[in-house]
């Protein structure tokens, strides 16, 4: 077995950071959760709470943190536009503030730190696919703003930690992904589309459904957060983490109402404000620096996701 590590995630309880924590109690490490469930469930994390190597802690990431860890995967930010949306000033603390502590520690206590940044950064790009050079196309002013700016603002402050303090970074910008685990209520496309034809309620597409995104499965994503982790001191990122099959928001509701046999409509709602009409990632640098690419399919991460989702239906008519 390799060395076992102290590691902290912070939003450990959320989607993307129960199944790392997952991951890393699998390979045998000491997992600290640390998560202020504003969008994260304890039901998330509840499997883990009998292991020996797993912990958690109430915490907000907007005050500092006083532990004792080898790395820290900083995972902690509403991540669905409805969420982050909802209270926007406390969205760009947590980004801002809470990377700012983040590295502080890690700065402290000589900690390696993965920050989750977004492929929000390249905003609505006129670029496609987006590469890592790519410096974006953002509203600073707009609803969307407050996650956007607050990640490209910790991503500032995580290269400026890197060249004035020496602290070891890795930041990964993260495009859409899904999987089990995320919340019915989340607000994200996957999710609603499938709660939606699971109990043959109307899919609602904002726009008129031309808007492509590119969607990695859950367990792709994470397989590359750790890859990403274990890379040499000189690695820092940006690195794009994504699946590069681009679908259009249509095609994804025709595909879901067949995939769960749905008696399900299409409505349409109108576009939200800044709603990023292309997204689709340049893997060429994780595929080189890591030996990464997603291996599952939409097929595959698709029905693993209904599936999950039929089972929380029908727990909740019990
Ligand atoms: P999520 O909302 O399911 O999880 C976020 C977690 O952070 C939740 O457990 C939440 O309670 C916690 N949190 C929020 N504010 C906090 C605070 N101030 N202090 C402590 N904990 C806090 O979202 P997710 O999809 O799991 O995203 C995880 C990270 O990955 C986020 O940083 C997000 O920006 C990034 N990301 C996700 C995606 C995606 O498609 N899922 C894409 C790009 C980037
Ligand atoms: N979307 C939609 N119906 C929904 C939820 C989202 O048509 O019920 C659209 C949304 O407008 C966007 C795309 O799906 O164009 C992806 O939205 P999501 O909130 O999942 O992520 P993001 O916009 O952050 O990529």
């Amino acid at each position: 077995m390799q060395d076992s590590k102290q590691i902290l995630v912070t939003g450990g309880a959320g989607f993307i950071g129960s199944h790392l924590c997952e991951e890393l109690c699998n390979r045998g490490h000491d997992v600290l959760c640390a998560d202020n469930f504003f969008t994260g469930t304890r039901h998330n994390i509840e499997h883990l709470m009998d292991r020996r190597n797993f912990e958690l802690i109430r915490h907000d990431v907007t005050f500092p943190l006083y532990v004792e860890v080898d790395e820290i995967y900083n995972l902690a930010c509403p991540a669905s536009p409805v969420k982050y949306q909802f209270d926007p000033v406390q969205t760009t603390k947590t980004s801002v503030h809470g990377a700012i502590n983040m590295l502080g520690l890690a700065k402290r206590i000589k900690a390696k730190i993965l920050q989750a940044s977004t492929s929000e950064v390249y905003g609505d790009p006129i670029v496609n696919p987006q590469p890592e050079s790519y410096w974006g196309n953002v509203n600073p002013l707009g609803p969307r703003a407050c996650y956007d700016e607050g990640k490209r603002c910790a991503e500032t402050l995580f290269f400026d930690y890197y060249r004035q303090h020496q602290v070891r970074i890795k930041v990964a910008r993260i495009f859409n992904t899904y999987g089990e685990n995320m919340r019915s209520d989340d607000g994200r496309v996957i999710s609603n589309f499938i709660v939606r034809a699971l109990q043959n309620q109307p899919l609602e597409i904002y726009g008129d459904g031309s808007q492509t995104r590119s969607f990695c499965y859950i367990a792709d994503l994470v397989d590359a957060l750790v890859k990403l982790m274990e890379t040499d001191d000189d690695v820092t990122g940006p690195i794009n983490l994504g699946n590069p099959t681009e679908l259009k928001i249509y095609d994804m509701a025709a595909k879901i109402i067949e995939m769960t046999g749905s008696k399900s409509d299409i409505v349409y709602q109108p576009l939200p404000q800044d709603d990023p009409m292309q997204r689709k990632p340049d893997i060429s640098l994780a595929r080189s620096v890591l030996g990464w690419e997603p291996t599952t399919t939409l097929e595959d991460g698709l029905n693993k996701t209904i599936e999950y989702f039929g089972n929380v239906y029908a727990a909740s008519k019990q």
